[in-house]
């Protein structure tokens, strides 16, 4: 099936309100732009240099969509994620918080950050501890920071072969977000669950995802060349 038939099946399929980030790590130009014509509305980058290049090569196009940066951000990159990303979905602390507030400052543009939760502890996956009153902590300070705002979680959640294995962590990560968004902080506008993958979306769905986040299965399996 082509780009626009994948896509265009899960839109169908799932929920309007919830919004599809087409994952393109690894993928070209042309592919990028075949799902930008098939209506997708979101894509998202793990690298800031691979990003700047399709930004680059898609031109005029590239301002169609919004971009989320998905990959973990080296404080060494934030200079030139900032002009690219309209999200950063990866803030795993409040220093790194402070470190994209400084240079969001210098070309004053308020930038919308959801914080990554590492839900499954996992030593191979960065995001903050899943304790809720560390994340609590971390929210507040971030809250205070005058060009970060924060509007969301974001979770991978530990592979399994089994989505139904994952569905405790989703579970685990709504209740966390739930109970962040009561608290209305000032500046945080707490609107987006960023989780579900292309083998786990549904499941992530069915437990309150509201952003679900696919590579495979719109774009076919990815070969690194
Ligand atoms: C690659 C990636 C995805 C999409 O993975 P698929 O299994 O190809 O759908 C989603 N989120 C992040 C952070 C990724 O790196």
């Amino acid at each position: 099936m082509s780009i626009k038939e994948n896509y265009e099946k899960i839109r169908n399929e799932i929920p309007d309100h919830i919004t599809i980030v087409a994952a393109a790590k690894a993928r070209t130009a042309e592919e990028i732009e075949k799902a930008i014509d098939s209506g997708v509305t979101d894509i998202g980058e793990n690298y800031v240099r691979e990003a700047e290049k399709i930004f680059q090569d898609l031109g005029e196009k590239a301002k169609l969509v919004k971009w989320h940066m998905i990959g973990y951000l080296q404080t060494n990159k934030i200079n030139k994620a900032l002009p690219i990303f309209d999200v950063i979905q990866t803030v795993e602390s409040a220093e790194k918080a402070r470190a994209i507030n400084k240079r969001a400052a210098h070309i004053n543009k308020e930038i919308p950050v959801y914080i990554e939760v590492n839900i499954g502890s996992e030593l191979s996956k960065s995001g903050i501890k899943p304790e809720y009153k560390l994340i609590e902590k971390v929210i507040r300070e971030i809250s205070k920071i005058e060009y970060v705002r924060v509007e969301g979680i974001m979770t991978m959640g530990p592979f399994a072969g089994n989505p139904e294995d994952v569905r405790p962590y989703f579970r685990k990560t709504k209740e966390i977000f739930d109970k962040i968004k009561a608290l209305n902080l000032n500046n945080v506008n707490m609107n987006t669950l960023s989780m579900g993958m292309s083998n786990s979306y549904k499941v992530a769905v069915e437990e309150g995802s509201t952003m679900i986040r696919l590579g495979t299965i719109i774009f076919g399996e990815r070969n690194y060349t």
